[in-house]
């Protein structure tokens, strides 16, 4: 007898446990609940071809997605190359590449330089994360660094991630972040990957691959009851309709299951209902030109609404979009604040307003379309001594693993350490998983012991 597995999200954490499961010799169920699978990976169309609603690219030390694109024969499409990043401070955009830009970074002077090069060193050396958990890291860099590097550069880094949450991340989210970030380094700059087509490559190859494997995939089928009996998850119920036997693994997000074990399992809701999530609301701009020469621009002058710049067209070519110049306007921010309530047409006005101040050539007239995107569970907030409220994977419900962005840290979360903790909770339940080779990230160790 197969053993039986439903996997519930259709993200890269379900496609790849799918994966993996299906490799294995398990008879899987995928059970997706939007139209399609990819999850915060989905893509539209643009300039006549498919890019991410939200900006992606990966890193060179990405191991566990650079396996899967083995798996996949997808090696070829992926491209990495140099990048741009600059800051956006007093009025003025500052190339952040090197050493040679943080010479000419004129709001710091000659100490905090040193400063800055000496701890961002120090903390992407540090090994024992777990000592940093309980120091908040905008804390740390106050003390360290000083408030002129802190609120030119850490300030709006963390903001850009993490919105109004920024002070309560703990150093050791920072010595993940760090290291990921150096070791992408070659050289004098970062280098970033890319996949030509977009995710959507890689999801449309995942779910062909699946099928192959004998992989059930079934869309629209949203979970919406967890039928529990004697403490045992017997079955779930979706707006497919119920889905029986062997062992379950939900991916997705910890907040939409609380609900759905509030009656039967009331302890294990309650852990459940400790992991928080930000929202994020991308603006994608199609022009007819760029607003700037820098691919990933970090704002660290106050009055902006958004957080960061991305400039996808400076990192991939206009060329990919019929010459069109596309850029993302990233805010991260809390479920209550006033943006989550403001309308497509609200967010646009506020958020092209400012853009002048970022190019004083700017005009509305270069703008050819406009894209506003949401996504209510963008990413977990890791407050201080986060590892405290991470959720097993095993549940203390029988037959049920849980496995999703809450289980990523202290690394950043991404698509490669989604792949990672797919792999380690795939362990978990008894499925096999060596082949997938843990790079150098720090994620997949909290939950999965
Ligand atoms: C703005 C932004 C920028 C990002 N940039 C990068 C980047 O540059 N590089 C990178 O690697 N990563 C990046 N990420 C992160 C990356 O996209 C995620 O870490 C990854 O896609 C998460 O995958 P997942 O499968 O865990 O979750 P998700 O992608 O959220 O998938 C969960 C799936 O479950 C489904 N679902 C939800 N509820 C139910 C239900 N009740 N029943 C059934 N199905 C359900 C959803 O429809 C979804 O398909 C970014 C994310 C955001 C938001």
């Amino acid at each position: 007898m197969r053993k039986k597995i439903t996997i519930i999200g259709g993200g890269i954490t379900g496609l790849s446990s799918a994966y993996l499961a299906a490799k294995d010799g398990w008879e899987v169920t995928l059970l997706e609940g939007g139209p399609q699978l990819g999850g915060l990976m989905s893509t539209f169309q643009i300039g006549g071809s498919l890019l991410e609603h939200y900006y992606h690219h990966c890193f060179t030390n990405d191991a566990e997605l650079l396996w899967l694109l083995r798996e996949l024969n997808l090696s070829d499409r992926i491209d990495f190359k140099k990048t741009t990043v600059g800051i956006f401070r007093n009025n003025k955009i500052y190339d952040f590449n090197g050493l040679k830009d943080l010479l000419g970074f004129t709001p710091l002077g000659a100490a905090d330089k040193i400063r800055f090069l000496l701890t961002s060193i120090y903390l992407g050396k540090l090994t024992d994360w777990r000592k940093w958990e309980g120091v908040s890291a905008l804390e740390w860099f106050y003390r360290y660094t000083g408030r002129n590097v802190t609120d030119s550069i850490w300030r709006p880094l963390l903001e850009i991630k993490f919105g109004s949450h920024a002070d309560k991340v703990p150093a050791a989210w920072m010595v993940g972040r760090l290291k990921q970030r150096m070791n992408s380094r070659k050289g004098t700059g970062e280098q970033l990957g890319y996949i030509e087509g977009s995710l959507q490559i890689l999801t449309d190859t995942l779910e062909r691959s699946l099928t192959n494997l004998g992989v059930k995939i079934i869309l629209n089928a949203r979970l919406t009851k967890l039928v529990i009996k004697a403490n045992t998850l017997c079955a779930v119920e979706t707006t497919r309709g119920p889905y029986t036997g062997g062992l379950f693994l939900a991916t997705i997000a910890a907040t939409h299951l609380t609900p759905l074990l509030r009656e039967t399992a009331s302890e294990y809701a309650d852990e459940l209902s400790r992991i928080r999530y930000s929202s994020a609301v991308c603006t994608i701009l199609e022009m007819d030109r760029p607003l700037s020469h820098i691919y990933w621009l970090n704002i660290a002058d106050p009055g902006f609404p958004f957080g960061g710049i991305i400039e996808h067209t400076n990192f991939i070519s206009p060329d990919k979009y019929n010459g069109s110049h596309i850029l993302y306007l990233s805010r991260y921010f809390a479920g209550d604040a006033d943006i989550a309530s403001a309308t497509n047409s609200e967010i646009l006005h506020r958020m092209i307003a400012p853009l002048n101040r970022i190019n004083p050539r700017f005009n509305e007239s270069w703008i050819k379309n406009t894209y506003v995107f949401r996504a209510k569970t963008a990413a977990t907030i890791c407050g201080l001594n986060y590892s405290g409220i991470v959720p097993n994977c095993e549940t203390p419900v029988k037959n049920m693993y849980v496995v999703n962005m809450s289980h990523i840290y202290p690394d950043e979360r991404s698509c490669n350490n989604a792949i990672r903790t797919a792999a380690r909770a795939c362990r978990k339940v008894g499925i096999k998983s060596s082949m997938v080779p843990l790079g150098s990230s720090l994620s997949g160790q909290i939950g999965m012991d």
